[in-house]
């Protein structure tokens, strides 16, 4: 018997978040609900939690998540009760200029579960059937990086890396080191990854990455010129991962003339940077933005099951749900945490 009632994270405002009883609803038609095995926490719920990046309230976050099918709505045939499955949490209206043609994440509505609907820090979530996809026979601790490593699928589709590259990633949260396994599998011939977290860039070299550049807080200039040194002219792929802006406005200068940038981290919508566009100009370089992801969750199973994107020991940190709070302080200040992941 399914309770009537489920407990959810539930934010009445920014930064104002209580774990409650909610109404926990049917399914609709074409509609699946799942019972939350488990979700990824990540830089995005802590923009959220601000009251940042795409949000209404109330507001259930959580949007990597894995469950475990448990009610199908009328007409939905592609999964059964029981099925472990991965959330595609984003959507778009399907009507606009946009969308009819084809760009999905320039739509105006883009937004989904766990930022503008209801999301996963719950025990159950609904979602139509299209947004859901198989994940049998992948451990749920893999399966909960669907969403991540769609965001680095389609990192790589805007990167379109060329083979034998140099690539540098700042950044080595799990969707940085998600984006820097795909490069080297994409042809690059050499991935560095740079970070102020020791034990993450320990896990980055396990996970077979080329090069891991230990950075000082507080001492950013000393690291971009032994940076620039190590890059020899300019890596081809200067790739920001930690939307810092200090970080991202020296993106620009270790890239190798002809070279791309790529803003991949969530920055504040506030923050601006200096960068010299007569440099931009001489060295004719690109700089391109990668936003979340819309339909390269089947990629990213992909990747997940052959292993070409490997996970293991991403997860560091478990949590209830009544632990929210803790858990987006180990997100946001623990750099012992790599992946945090909420377990109703
Ligand atoms: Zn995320
Ligand atoms: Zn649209």
């Amino acid at each position: 018997m399914t309770p009537s009632t489920m407990r959810a994270v539930v934010y009445d405002q920014p930064r104002e978040f209580t774990v409650k009883e909610v109404p926990l609803r049917d399914p609709e038609p074409g509609e699946v609900r799942l019972k939350v095995v488990q979700g990824g926490v990540c830089g995005t719920d802590l923009h959220l939690h601000e009251g940042g990046f795409i949000t209404s309230y109330p507001l259930t976050p959580g949007h990597e998540n894995v469950g475990t099918v448990e009610a199908l709505g009328d007409g939905v045939d592609s999964f059964r009760v029981g099925e472990l499955v991965a959330v595609n949490p984003n959507t778009t209206c399907g009507k606009c200029p946009a969308c009819r043609s084809g760009d999905r994440l320039y739509c105006p509505s883009f937004g989904g579960w766990g930022t503008l609907k209801p999301g996963g820090f719950a025990d159950y979530l609904i979602v139509p059937e299209e947004q859901v996809f198989s994940a049998e026979g992948l451990d749920p601790d893999v399966a909960v990086f669907a969403e991540p490593a769609a965001c680095a699928v389609h990192g790589i589709e805007i990167l379109q890396p060329r083979p034998g590259t140099t690539a540098l990633v700042f950044g080595t949260g799990p969707t940085g080191l998600l984006l820097a396994q795909l490069l080297a599998s994409s042809g690059a011939a050499h991935v560095t990854v740079a970070s102020i977290a020791e034990p993450q860039l320990r896990r980055a070299e396990e996970l077979g990455l080329d090069s891991a550049y230990l950075m000082v807080r507080g001492r950013l200039d000393d690291d971009i010129a032994e940076l620039a040194k190590r890059g020899d002219g300019g890596f081809d792929y200067v790739i920001d991962a930690t939307g810092v802006a200090q970080v991202q406005e020296r993106t620009v200068e270790l890239a190798r003339s002809g070279g791309t940038v790529l803003l991949y981290g969530v920055a504040h919508e506030d923050d601006r940077i200096a960068i010299s566009p007569y440099e931009v100009f001489r060295r004719e370089l690109t700089i391109r933005g990668s936003f979340a992801e819309i339909d390269t969750v089947p990629a990213a199973l992909a990747a997940l099951r052959s292993g070409r994107i490997r996970t293991d020991g991403l997860i560091t940190h478990r949590f209830g749900l009544d632990d929210y709070g803790a858990a987006m302080d180990a997100v946001r200040s623990d750099d012992s945490a790599h992946k945090v992941v909420m377990t109703p």
